[in-house]
């Protein structure tokens, strides 16, 4: 449950309203190559634009150095993008926090959209500085927070406006929490939850918590070697963290205690190296040779996870099933993406990696939510408060 004000709690007729999006694209040649995000902000702020508000938009891009205009990193693009998706005028302004942005502000009337440049052009932007929050505040009326794949970041254009001026949240932001909350706190069961891809310590959170929530947790990619490990296994030159076997250990007995059942692969492809142009063969989890890496789940593993899915009625997945990124080791990713895109389970995948894979098969459109933050659903999912959300007002 989202326990905010959204845009729809509050009067934006006729207000300026400063809003913080997530337009931190890929670009190629100052071309957006994925348009993802700037899509998903799209519903907002057609809402605010219908309203008659006027729409000043903000966010960062890439990781400037944080000492002005880097001509790379323009927000540019991404005005651009949002035009041709939508046939809006969309106006940018060169700059952030300086008088021409200020101006270019006071001149947005009603159903205008402004797209102000790259919010970390500027260091103090990071550090939540009160000047940058106070300056930015100064633009509108209402500050709106849609930006989700920054919602875990208590910086300047995250949360710093909401001290000034009335602050709630958009409609991404809104389905983004509620989603990722609310499978858990009342899941459809059973609750299958798949974890891939490189670390157990990257989402040792993660992994505790869906042993808290899910009937059962499938375990794949790079971070099945070190509860192999746990398991007693040898796995060659695989993946693994030594310092978190036990941390494993204790993660199986944990999910035994509670009735979570966990799946680790039978099988795996492993090869002699990492790379390209790596080879693969089949060898069962117990048989794994000492020169030999795993590098995706094996055939038996993919039958085993897929009827796992089957069963499901709701599908949480973050991680791919292995090396995905080289075709030969992509079969246990896709198998299993393909298994939550034929079964009609809610289907909820987090994750940049995950959602790069789903994309790549093709599947996008055939799971029931995608999260556009990596950072972000993971930390929800760890049920730890977003900051970003914190600062907006209660419903
Ligand atoms: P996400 O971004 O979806 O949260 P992660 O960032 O945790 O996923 O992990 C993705 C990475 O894990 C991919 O780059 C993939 O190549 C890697 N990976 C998956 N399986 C293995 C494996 N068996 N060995 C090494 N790396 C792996
Ligand atoms: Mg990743």
């Amino acid at each position: 449950m989202f326990t905010k004000k959204t845009v729809r709690d509050i009067d934006v007729a006729g207000k300026r309203v400063l809003m913080r999006v997530d337009f931190n694209v890929p670009l190629k040649d100052g071309v957006v190559t994925d348009d993802t995000r700037v899509r998903a902000a799209i519903p907002t702020i057609q809402y605010l634009k219908e309203q008659g508000a006027g729409i000043i938009l903000m966010s960062h891009l890439g990781r400037p150095k944080g000492e002005g205009p880097e001509p790379e990193l323009t927000l540019k693009p991404a005005a651009d993008k949002l035009a041709e998706l939508t046939g809006w005028d969309v106006k940018f302004v060169a700059d952030t926090y300086g008088d021409e942005a200020a101006e270019a502000c006071a001149a947005v009337k009603p159903g205008d959209i402004l797209v102000l440049e790259n919010v970390r052009f500027l260091k103090a932007e990071k550090k939540n500085d009160p000047e940058v929050a106070k300056r930015l505040a100064s633009y509108a009326d209402i500050f709106v927070l849609d930006a989700f794949g920054t919602a875990h970041r208590a910086q300047g254009s995250v949360v710093g406006p909401a001290a000034y001026i009335p602050a709630v949240a958009g409609l991404l932001l809104e389905k983004e929490v509620d989603t990722l909350t609310s499978i858990f706190s009342d899941p459809e069961r059973p609750l299958v939850a798949i974890v891939g891809g490189s670390k157990v310590s990257s989402k040792i959170g993660v992994l505790d918590h869906l042993i808290d929530s899910a009937d059962t947790l499938i375990i794949g990619g790079g971070m099945a070697y070190t509860f192999f490990l746990a398991k007693g296994y040898t796995v060659g030159t695989s993946l693994k963290e030594e310092d978190w076997v036990e941390r494993a250990a204790e993660m199986l007995k944990k999910a035994e205690d509670k009735g979570c059942q966990i799946l680790l692969p039978v099988d795996n492809v492993v090869t002699d190296h990492y790379g390209e142009d790596a080879t693969g063969e089949v060898v069962d989890s117990d048989k794994i040779p000492d020169d030999r890496m795993g590098m995706d789940i094996g055939p038996k593993t993919r039958e085993l996870y897929c009827e796992a899915v089957k069963g499901a009625k709701t599908v949480f997945w973050n991680g791919p099933m292995g090396v995905f990124e080289f075709e030969q080791f992509a079969d246990g990713t896709e198998a299993v993406a393909r298994a939550i895109a034929d079964s009609d389970c809610t289907s909820i995948i987090g994750g940049g990696d995950s959602v790069a894979a789903i994309n790549k098969f093709g599947l996008a459109d055939k799971m029931s939510w995608i999260s556009t933050g990596g950072g972000a659903s993971m930390e929800l999912v760890e049920g730890k408060a977003l900051p970003g959300v914190e600062a907006l007002l209660d419903a």
